[in-house]
């Protein structure tokens, strides 16, 4: 061994990963292949196309789910099965590759299988066939309920403030429930789903305000086959382009009581728990994506001259990548320990989502930024893969929560936190 040899760190494609179990590697390995021979040249192509293109039949993000289910990586429900700490380490390992290949498309596919978890708490065979083989999506948000409706446990609404019931409502029938309103147009998945779960305000007999003037929510699952759900067109937007997004109409939909997932308060504890994995879905994912500029960047630094050298001699751009460096060994570090702590005793809670979730996709943000500076003018152009990191993590400060009041929502809880444990240093 030289001298030299000895000063070399020995860093993994995750950086400073120690030990890992060989199943957790294979997985590893596995994500990255399919994630850079599969989803970056997919997620290429449907960045450039139309949003109705993305969706319309024959659209490469259909070969996507196709070559996800040929090689069967993305299995939330044999995951599942795992033991909890095994769950902890592969989802992070799984999502981090899935975010470095295409953020939109990794978050996809998750996303799409919150519908048959919902349906198994149900316990009804028949819900459960309904949607199994179905595409799911995540109704929560409303055209005049957007942070009101991630904030359903209004920890931030303003003292004495009577929130809207909102644009969507669902009213008791006799033994059906009846759907009426409309989501919000960013439901993740809504243009090629085929069933959602949805949480909104409900009059059960009781009224849509309990008795402290909150709304009374309710959780339930809509096959959108049944008549009276219709779809609004798929949106154009900044970043994450190969994610879909859209609207759906429910025209007094009729839907029988095995449908409902949760009611109340138990409805309320439902949204969290999933509102906490969506928020450490994207944490994780964009993950990948600063590693996605951090690795381009690392690349052209050594390629690029300037000055008469490659830039990576020049000491102010070592400062730089190193920066850019660390900040994502830190998310990396934190969503891990989010993600660790969901699947302990303790956990979920939706302080750890909110922590790695604006921590990774501010991290990602600043992380691209720099890297878009470090390419130059080429930094901008279609021609090389930065400018896209760029709209990715833009939309990402807004998805499952704007990040400002998510930290608001988290200084709540610590300050609960710290009161209920009797309120001294
Ligand atoms: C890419 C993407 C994917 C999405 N996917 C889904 C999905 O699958 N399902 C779904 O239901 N929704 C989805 N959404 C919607 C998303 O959850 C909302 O956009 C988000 O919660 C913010 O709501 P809003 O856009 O209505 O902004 P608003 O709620 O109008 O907020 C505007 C600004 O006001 C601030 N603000 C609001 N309330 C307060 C307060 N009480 N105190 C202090 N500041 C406040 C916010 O921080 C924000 O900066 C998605 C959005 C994006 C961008």
């Amino acid at each position: 061994m030289t001298t030299e040899s000895l000063h070399i760190a020995r860093l993994g494609s995750t950086g400073l990963d120690g030990d890992m179990p060989t199943e957790v590697l294979q997985i590893r390995e596995q994500a990255h292949r399919f994630a850079s021979n599969v989803m970056r040249p997919l997620a290429a192509s449907l960045d450039r196309m139309s949003a109705a293109d993305v969706v319309r039949e024959g659209s490469p993000i259909y070969d996507f789910f196709a070559e996800v289910r040929k090689i069967g990586l993305v299995d939330m429900a044999a995951l599942a099965q795992e033991a909890p700490q095994m769950q902890a380490m592969i989802l992070p390992v799984l999502l981090e590759e899935l975010g470095w290949g295409a953020c939109g498309l990794g978050m996809l596919s998750m996303a799409r299988d919150f519908t048959k978890f919902a349906a198994l708490a149900t316990g009804s065979q028949e819900v459960i066939q309904r949607v199994d083989d179905g595409f799911g999506c995540f109704l929560a948000t409303q055209p005049d309920r957007g942070s009101d409706a991630i904030d359903h446990l209004c920890l931030n609404s303003f003292p004495g403030a009577r929130l809207p019931i909102g644009n969507l409502t669902v009213k008791l029938d006799g033994s059906d429930y009846i759907v009426d309103g409309q989501s919000s147009a960013w439901v993740s998945g809504a243009p090629i789903a085929t069933c959602g779960i949805a949480y909104a305000a409900c009059d059960s007999d009781g009224g849509f305000y309990n008795e402290k003037g909150h709304l009374n929510y309710i959780g339930l699952l809509v096959p959108f086959d049944e008549p009276g759900v219709s779809k609004g067109p798929p949106l154009e937007k900044l970043g994450q382009r190969p994610l879909p997004q859209g609207a759906v109409f429910f025209d007094n939909v009729r839907v029988p009581k095995d449908f409902v997932v949760a009611q109340l308060d138990q409805a309320h504890r439902e949204l969290e728990v999933a509102l906490t994995f969506a928020k450490t879905i994207v944490a994780t994912a964009f993950v990948g994506v600063g590693r996605a500029a951090y690795d381009h960047a690392l690349a052209y630094v050594h390629e690029r001259r300037q000055g008469g050298v490659e830039l990576i001699k020049h000491q102010g751009v070592q400062a730089r990548l190193f920066g850019m460096w660390r900040n994502l060994e830190a998310s990396r570090a934190l969503t891990r320990r989010a993600v660790s702590y969901h699947f302990g005793p303790h956990g979920p809670h939706g302080l750890g989502g909110i922590t790695a979730k604006i921590h990774s996709t501010e991290s990602a943000l600043q992380i691209s930024i720099e890297a878009v500076r470090l390419f130059g003018a080429y930094g901008l152009t279609h021609e090389y893969p930065i400018e896209k990191l760029l709209r990715d993590c833009m939309a990402a400060l807004i998805e499952d929560g704007e990040n400002n009041i998510l930290g608001l929502n988290a200084a709540n809880y610590l300050s609960q936190a710290f009161r209920n444990a009797g309120g001294t240093a």
